[in-house]
């Protein structure tokens, strides 16, 4: 009986010595001291890789997703009791990377860019579902990512989509310059177009991400989206990622300057912060469905309390790593330069561009194949969550555009097919 007695107390404290050595562990994770560790303090990984064409040699999935959880997981970090591993998603996971070559890279009608509103069934359905055991929390991001596929119809010398990471915006995060989120491999590259949507131009670049079944992220500025609501629908639907780039192309570290609105140009004085919703409102009934918690300052003059307010907003602010200044070329030949010997020296990066930019928009398929004989890979950023608009916003831009009956001028006026 003693016996019996002392060998359940040498378990318990074995158990014991176990299960702190594991905490010990968790908690001595080092932290690079560029990571905000207030900001992930209250939230899971901020970037998760969830499809991946071919996992890197030297540095498999495994690793990075493991690095990536590291980075985000904070040492106080409750247990994910919310998650739901029920038996039920637990093999719907586990089939994942079997089940997901036929839904990606292909085609836009089987890959819905974003997810349902704040949803988090929908978000457990595609991120792995952690396993739960009292003793060792296993951190979700160990499961390896879908296996991404790389055919592309009638072009065997597709860009496709190398990785697809999906963003949790909650509580903001920052991509790009000085960003404290480094997730980019060696070569990989994000394209992302601002200031449209324009007839001609936004399809031209539409038309050349098509071709190489890849996926991009667009800006679009407020106004321009009231005029063509159709162009930002094709966007859409063809599995891009939307998010906004204020009303009227506003330097938001000031309050006053001039909006151009139907032909009238005029001085305006502005609130930020309207710009900002306005913009978001605007975009988001252009796409009339759900729009991606992304944001990009214009002129990428980011005021310090702004960046603040879209961080409460749960909306993430995108810089660039390579600016493209697309904006002062007159010819495709200069952007696609500028663009090539930027990566040359980068290596990487999140690159801007303008699908406004008329330049750019007959550069996009050269470039393109260029970043593909060039061995570069796209890197598709996923928006865990739709953003959220603000009524009385909505309501806002329903009497702006009803005020012009919806489309400013018939679609079929302005759009011209690009077939050459
Ligand atoms: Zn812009």
């Amino acid at each position: 009986m003693r016996l019996a007695s002392m060998a359940i107390a040498l378990v318990i404290v074995m158990c014991v010595a176990v299960f702190g050595a594991m905490l010990s562990q968790r908690t001595s994770v080092p932290v690079p001291p560029t990571a905000p560790a207030k900001a992930v303090a209250e939230r899971g990984p901020v970037i998760t890789t969830i499809e991946e064409r071919e996992p890197a040699a030297p540095a498999p999935a495994r690793a990075i997703a493991a690095s990536d959880a590291s980075v985000t997981a904070a040492p106080s970090a409750p247990a994910p009791t919310a998650l739901p591993a029920s038996p039920a998603s637990a093999p719907a996971s586990a089939a994942t990377p079997a089940a997901m070559p036929t839904t990606s890279g292909g085609g836009p009608a089987t890959a819905p860019m974003v997810v349902a509103q704040g949803s988090p069934s929908v978000a457990a359905a595609t991120a792995p579902a952690p396993v739960q055991s009292p003793a060792a929390p296993t951190p979700a991001a160990v499961t390896p990512p879908a296996k991404a596929t790389s055919s592309c119809p009638g072009n065997p010398n597709a860009l496709g989509v190398s990785r697809v990471v999906e963003i949790d915006t909650t509580g903001g995060a920052r991509f790009g310059f000085e960003s404290p989120y480094d997730f980019l491999r060696e070569g990989e590259v994000v394209l992302t177009f601002d200031d449209g949507p324009w007839p001609d131009r936004t399809q031209a670049v539409l038309k050349a991400l098509a071709a190489h079944c890849t996926k991009a992220i667009f800006f679009p500025i407020g106004v321009h989206a009231t005029y063509h609501p159709g162009i930002l629908k094709t966007v859409a639907a063809a599995g891009h990622a939307i998010g906004s780039h204020t009303w009227c192309h506003q330097n938001l570290a000031k309050t006053k300057g001039s909006c151009e609105f139907r032909g009238k140009k005029e001085a305006v004085e502005y609130d930020p912060k309207d710009e900002i919703e306005k913009g978001l409102s605007a975009v988001h009934w252009a796409v009339g469905g759900p729009t991606a918690p992304y944001f990009r300052f214009p002129q990428l003059k980011e005021p310090p309390e702004l960046v603040a307010y879209l961080g409460k907003r749960n909306i993430a602010v995108f810089n660039a790593d390579l600016d493209s200044f697309d904006f002062k070329m007159r010819k495709p030949e200069q952007v696609k330069k500028s663009v090539m010997e930027k990566l040359k020296k980068h290596g990487k990066g999140i690159i801007l561009m303008h699908d406004f930019q008329h330049a750019t928009s007959e550069a996009a398929m050269d470039l393109l194949n260029e970043l593909k004989a060039g061995g570069y890979k796209i890197v598709f950023m996923k928006p865990k969550n739709a953003v959220t608009t603000i009524a009385s916003y909505d309501e806002m831009i329903l009497k702006i555009v009803g005020a012009a009956g919806g489309e400013a001028r018939p679609t079929s006026s302005v759009i011209r097919d690009v077939n050459e």
